[in-house]
């Protein structure tokens, strides 16, 4: 099953990118671990974007680079100067805003069009997951063994399914039975 592609389809594309690295029952998996897997992610979510095997390296140190923003946001023990600079540098290849650049044949301003449509979706992913990070909208999944990246909506939730919703109750409520017997 594409687990990595399914996991949270409702969630923003940057979010579904972080979850492409996810804990099940205490090992790291790995959803973008070959080119195979990229294309199937990329045909998830921006199905128009056409993808070479080359562009996985990108796809992966972007997504690594995202988590260790979100794990130093989230208070954990992660630097964030380096993936800051890879976050940067992405952006800056397919800018949103025009830059001025000085050609032979003097100013001419250039803008995101330049960028190829993998640039454009690297950067927009990046932009993305910023933007929620700034707002304080990005949590991570308290149910036990999950850990999955989530957007908090309105309504304050501490999971990022109803499955796993059902999990942490049912564990509280041995936890409380233990406690009472
Ligand atoms: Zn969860």
């Amino acid at each position: 099953m594409d687990h990595f592609a399914l996991v949270l389809p409702e969630e923003p594309t940057a979010v579904r990118l972080l979850n492409t690295r996810w804990w099940d029952r205490g090992r790291l998996r790995d959803g973008l671990a070959e080119p195979e897997h990229l294309r199937r992610w990329v045909a998830a979510v921006r199905p128009e974007v056409p993808v070479q095997d080359g562009d996985l390296a990108a796809f992966r140190s972007l997504r690594d680079a995202l988590h260790a923003l979100v794990g130093h946001a989230l208070g954990e023990d992660v630097a964030a100067e380096e993936p800051l600079a890879v976050v940067n540098a992405v952006v800056a290849n397919a800018p949103s805003r025009p830059e001025y650049v000085l050609t032979p044949a003097g100013v001419a301003r250039r803008t995101g069009r330049d960028a190829t449509p993998v640039e454009r979706l690297l950067a927009d992913v990046a932009e993305e997951l910023l933007e929620l990070l700034l707002a304080g909208r990005l949590a991570r999944c308290q149910a036990h063994g999950c850990g999955h990246l989530y957007t908090q909506k309105p309504r304050h939730r501490q999971w990022c399914s109803a499955k796993c919703g059902n999990r942490v109750r049912v564990a509280r409520h041995y936890q409380r039975h233990r406690e009472d017997a």
